[in-house]
This record gives C-alpha cells, structure tokens and sequence, in this order.
C-alpha cells in the first residue's frame, strides 16, 4: 500500500492487500474534496456536491441475490424476488472484486445501523468512488469512536466499475447486488446507484430482526408531535414517506426504514434519500433547505450554462434524488427512537383515482391493505400512450423482505392490537379521475388529513362506509373541501368511477388469492367486495 489516509483500517480479513491508496473515514469535506479532484462530479450553488450514478439511475431488483447456505436455505422466502445465488460462484466473484479494488485507491467507511443500541449493526462500507462513500456517511448511522483494527459485523463492498461477466459469474447481467448470511458480506457491482447499498443493510435486517430478535422491521417514515406521539407512515416508493414525515410540527425520525421492538420504534439509518423532482422551497421547505454543502445530489440537470439545479429536468431520470444528514433537518429526533406508534398511515399513490384520499381501516383490514401493499405506477406504454399501472408489493416493500411477507403482517397485527394503534389509508395519487383525466391530490390537503387525523380532529366526525372498499370514509375534515373526500364524487361520471373501482377491486381479490392460506377468514373478509365474473 502506497499511501493511506487517516488511520489504516483492518483488512486483513479482506483480500485487499496491494490497494495504491485507501480513504478511511474520510470527514464529508474530504470526501467532496476527494469527489471533485476524481471528476466524480460538480458543486451546486447551494454547496452540494451533484453526481451522476452512470447507467442506473435506480435499483435493479432483478439483479438482487442471496447466497443460498445453511443460513438461508429453509428461512429465506426464494422467489423472483430472493433470488438463489451459489456459494462457490459468490466466492469466485469477490475474489474478482477485491483483486479489481487492489489495483485503484478506494475509500472505507464504518458505520453502523439501528439507533437502538441493543440492536447496532456494526458495518464496514468499501467503495470505489467518493459520493458512494458520502452517502454511506449520511445514510448509515455515524458512530462516535471507529475502531479501525476491528473486525465489523458485516462487510459491504460496492464497485460501480467492476462488471461481472455473466456466463461465468451466475448473475444475470453486468451488474449484481448480492448477500451473503454466512459470510456477513454484500457485493454490489457494475452499478453507481446508492440506493443499492443502503437496501442492501435493509434487507439484511429485514432478515435478522423478525427472525432471531422477534423485532418488526418497517418499510416506513416516521415521526413524533409534541406530546411525544408517535406516527409511522407505510408506502412503496414515491407515495410519500419522505415528504410527509418532513413535518415543520412534528419532529422527524426517519424517512425509510425502522424497527419496532417492544415499547418502542428506533431508525435504522443516520439520514434521509428524498427524491427531488419538482421540489420547491414552498411546498417542501426542509427538504430544500436541507440541500446544502455536504448534501449529495443524483442525477440532476443544472439551468444551462450555471450551477442552479432545476428540479423539473427529468432528463436522466425521473428518480433524482439528495442524501443528507438526519440533522440537516432542524427538527429531527437523534438518536432516532420513538414510542410505539398511536396512528399509522399506508400510503398509497393510486393513479386510478378510486381510493378515497383518507379512510379508517379496522384492525383486519389494516391487516389486508398491509399484506396487499397497493400502489399504482403510471407506465409508458409502446404507443407513447401513459396509463396507469396496479403494483402490489406485501407489506409496502416486499422488495426487501428475505422471509415470507406473512411474517411480518402477524407482527404487525400483534403490535397494532397490543398498542391499540389508529389506521389510516391515504391515497396521495389521483383524484378527478385516473391519471390522464384526474390530478394528484394536492400536497397541502393531504397533509391537512394527516395532520387532521394525528391531532384527533377526526375522531367525532361522521364516516360512510366505501361502497366496494369498505373502508370508512370521513365526510368532513378541517382545511379539506368535503366534496374531495368521497373520489366517486370528484369523477364527471360516478358510473364509470363505480365501473374501474370494481376492476381494482377485482385486482385486489385476485392478488390476495397467494396470501389466502396464511389469513384468517376476518381478514379475507376485510378486503373489498367483489363478485368476479368468469
Ligand atoms: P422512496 O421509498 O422511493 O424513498 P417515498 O415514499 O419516500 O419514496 P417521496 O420521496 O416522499 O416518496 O415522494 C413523493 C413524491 O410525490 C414527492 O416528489 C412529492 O413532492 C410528490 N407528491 C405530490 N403530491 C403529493 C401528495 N399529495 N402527497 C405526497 N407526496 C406528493
Ligand atoms: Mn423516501
């Protein structure tokens, strides 16, 4: 090793003996200083440091493996989503990773995750490049003291330049993220998307937490009031968790992934990853102003010829993307543990427009709507014609659950009879009709729900059952017109809105057929009527 920087880490462990220089623990101003020197990428007038991840500019669940071993061989949930990957081959490509890694500087970082120390994971992140090593430092949870002689728990090495070659490797394509149990090691390459690295832990913990701690682990926001209740908001992504847990009343725990022991519930990451298209100062102040010097932008276009981010380009991707600090958000709660949750909030972007923009569910359906975990995606189709798209993922975020979504959902439901827990659905997709005909709900009125909602301020209003959904729909709710409330009245015809929420609904059935089996008669019962023509 030719030169080191700060202190040189423990590798001994790791077959990364002749590296020309190693980073470690690089300070965040090393860290853009190190990026821009590298051509990795530019400043911002704000002072961020903007890059681009290269060919994904998002995850690539396709390309997600794991080891398949004594560990996970009857635990682990194998599919299309865990997908099997061979012990030998894994260690075939590390060893091709970290001989790539030796031949070219690279940075270290140890970090941990969980904010309740009864659960740390001690975690050393390897990355080729500067941002990559950045945004460990924001998103993992920073520890006091590092101890660059010990050994970390669990090993992540991410190299965006090193590509597999399929045939020979077992992956699929050039690019791989894949985990190892045994080992306690993940290996992301041919990709310079963050994303990988944090949902890498994630479905790590996804893993150890339900299954040898009997701990829930959430795809989920949250945050607590000022009489310390707190909330916790599900959703796949682009619903909502980052935008609506950034409240300027309640202060802030986390943005993507928490836990749930016992009495209370802890994040699992040190910092937020919001999506930036169409920000604006107005109606997201602390995400905006959380965009500063050390913040890590992806993917964004500046306003020619300055360095003025426009947050409406969507050239290279619709998924643009900052990472920052969670106290670059003047109200947020470190360490990041909170009570047990008094209200949660499934959010769902429905661009069919038929869920109604806020409803009470009973214990069985929150049980239902958690294991269906609907959204919509508006997909492009071959004739440029746009039309929206029903995605069920169990549990809002089956992408990185190892073990079976039912798993989780019994926890849930445990947890949410124990604590005698309110839930909400919020729909922050269309309203007016699909997308196409409909709008997106206004941002300020869905938050007048929730902040409705949190406040009690719906507990003495009336509700009316959805006549195919079932759910419980207020009729009145502060700052909120009552004619959005009920979405079969904001269509131009009620008939047609009667017609396509009848097929999502039919959707629905059909989609919990597999789950079926694992669920009690109440909680198929709990789901929408439907009587399905064959
Ligand atoms: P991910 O899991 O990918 O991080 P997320 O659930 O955190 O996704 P957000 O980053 O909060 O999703 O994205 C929600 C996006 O939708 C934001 O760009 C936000 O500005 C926009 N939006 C528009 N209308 C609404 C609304 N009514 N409620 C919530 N978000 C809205
Ligand atoms: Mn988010």
């Amino acid at each position: 090793m030719k030169r080191v920087l700060n202190q040189l880490p423990d590798l001994g462990y790791l077959n990364l003996g002749g590296a020309e220089e190693v980073f470690y623990q690089l300070t965040p101003a090393q860290l853009v200083q190190a990026a821009l020197k590298r051509n990795e990428g530019s400043l911002a007038d704000s002072g961020a440091l903007a890059i681009d991840t290269g060919k994904f500019t998002g995850r690539s669940p396709k390309d997600r493996f794991i080891v398949e071993d004594d560990v996970t061989r009857n635990t682990v949930w194998w599919g299309d989503v865990n997908i099997k990957f061979d012990p030998a081959k894994f260690d075939t490509l590390y060893n091709k990773m970290t001989a790539y890694l030796s031949g070219r500087p690279f940075f270290v970082r140890d970090a941990c995750a969980c904010a309740n120390e009864k659960y740390h994971l001690d975690v050393r992140v390897i990355t080729e490049t500067a941002y990559q090593n950045l945004f460990v430092h924001h998103l993992f949870i920073r520890p006091e003291v590092v101890d660059a002689k010990s050994k970390p728990e669990w090993t992540v090495i991410a190299a965006p330049g090193f590509m597999a070659d399929p045939a020979i490797d077992g992956t699929r394509q050039e690019n791989f993220s894949i985990i190892n149990f045994s080992r306690k090691m993940i290996l992301v390459g041919g990709t310079g998307y963050t994303g990988e690295i944090k949902k890498g832990i994630f479905s790590v913990l996804n893993f150890i937490l339900p299954h040898d701690k009997k701990v829930l682990s959430m795809h989920c926001s949250a945050n607590v009031g000022p009489e310390g209740d707190t909330a916790v908001f599900f959703g796949l992504s682009g619903t909502g968790k980052t935008t609506l847990s950034a409240d300027p009343q309640r202060n802030l725990i986390g943005d993507d992934e928490h836990g749930w022991s016992d009495y209370s519930i802890f994040n699992f990451e040190g910092g937020c990853y919001a999506k930036c298209v169409n920000l604006t100062a107005e109606s997201e102040p602390q995400i905006f102003n959380a965009i500063r010097f050390g913040s890590l932008l992806e993917n964004i276009n500046f306003y020619k010829g300055t360095s003025r981010v426009n947050f409406a380009d969507v050239e290279k991707t619709e998924n643009t993307r900052v990472s920052y600090p969670l106290n670059y958000i003047n109200n947020a709660v470190i360490p990041s543990i909170g009570a047990s949750p008094k209200n949660i909030f499934f959010l769902t972007a429905d661009a069919f427009g038929i869920l109604p923009p806020i409803s009470k569910l009973t214990p069985e359906q929150a049980m239902y709507y958690f294991i269906s975990g609907y959204t919509a995606k508006v997909a492009g189709t071959e004739h440029g014609v746009v039309h929206p798209e029903a995605t069920f993922s169990a549990c809002f975020g089956k992408a990185f659950l190892p073990l079976h979504p039912i798993t989780y959902a019994r926890l849930l439901g445990h947890k949410i009879k124990e604590h005698d827990v309110n839930v909400w659905l919020v729909n922050t997709g269309w309203t007016g009709g699909a997308f196409g005909t409909g709008k997106r709900m206004r941002l300020k009125y869905t938050r007048a729900m929730i902040t409705a909602a949190l406040n009690g301020q719906l507990d003495n209003v009336h509700f009316e059952p959805h006549h195919i959904f079932n759910v419980n729909i207020p009729l009145s709710c502060p700052h909120v017109p009552d004619n959005i409330l009920n979405p079969r009245k904001t269509w131009a015809n009620p008939d047609e809105y009667d017609e396509r929420a009848s097929e999502l609904a039919a959707l629905f059935v059909k989609n919990f057929e597999q789950y079926a089996k694992y669920s009690t008669a109440e909680i198929l019962n709990a789901g929408p009527a439907v009587t399905i023509s064959v």
